[in-house]
Formats: structure tokens, sequence, C-alpha cells
């Protein structure tokens, strides 16, 4: 881990957008996987991406339509769940989520994906978060 990557300068980069929606526990689990990712993916993901969580001040908010094109980015929702499993598979999970969109990756959800398509996508975002040196069990 380098020492330019100190926490403040991972908020810094996205301006404050990665407090907005995240609570505190969230908050720190994300900057934790965020220390530990390449600098690019980092940036990548200061430009591109929202990180949103199941949070004591995340209870219910609604955006309309302009609002939304406003934000202009990917999401990446981190619910209540995986804050209770262990921190590596918490860690695990973060760094999967990002690594579909750093690999600019379809969600099913919003597109027909054949399901070969869905499962190639899941294994890639697998191998890359193992890349990163993530490991889904201890
Ligand atoms: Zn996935």
């Amino acid at each position: 881990m380098d020492s330019e990557r100190s926490l403040q300068s991972i908020d810094e980069k996205f301006g404050g957008l990665l407090r907005e929606f995240l609570g505190d526990k969230q908050h720190e689990a994300v900057l934790s996987v965020l220390q530990k990712i390449p600098l690019g993916v980092v940036d990548f993901l200061s430009e591109n991406v929202i990180f949103i969580s199941d949070s004591e001040y995340n209870w219910a908010w609604s955006l309309n339509r302009s609002d939304f094109s406003k934000i202009g980015r990917g999401i990446i929702f981190l619910s209540d769940e995986i804050f209770r499993k262990t921190k590596k598979e918490m860690e695990f999970t973060i760094s999967h989520e990002i690594a579909h969109q750093y690999l600019r990756h379809k969600s099913p959800i919003f597109n027909m994906l054949p399901e070969k398509v869905t499962e190639r996508q899941e294994k890639e975002a697998d191998r890359l978060a193992i890349k990163w040196g993530f490991r889904k069990r201890t």
C-alpha cells in the first residue's frame, strides 16, 4: 500500500461523493478496498461510479429523472447484508462489483443477456477481484 494513497486523498478524488450515499461503516469498508486496488481503477471509479449503501442515513430517498441524469454514473449498491459477513468476504464482494464496473459489464437486470454472457461476466469479475488480491474465502 503506497503512503500517497491516504484515505483522505481517495475521498478528495471523489469530491465528497463517496460520503454522500454511504453510511460511516460502509464508507470505511469501501475506502479499505479502494486502498488495495490499482490507482488507475480508483481514478476510473472516481469519475464514473457512485456507491450507495443501506444505512441509517439512507433509510429512504428518491431521485427524479433529472437528478438521475445529473449523476450520470454507474451505481454500485451495497446492502447491509454484506457487512454482516467477514471482512474478507465483504471486501471480495465490493471488489467484485468494482470489477463489473471497470470491465464495463452490462447488468442482466436492464439488458437481455444470454445466460452464457452473465456467467462469463461473473467469472471475469471474480477473476479480476482475485487478481487485485481479494479472496472469496479466508
Ligand atoms: Zn457479479
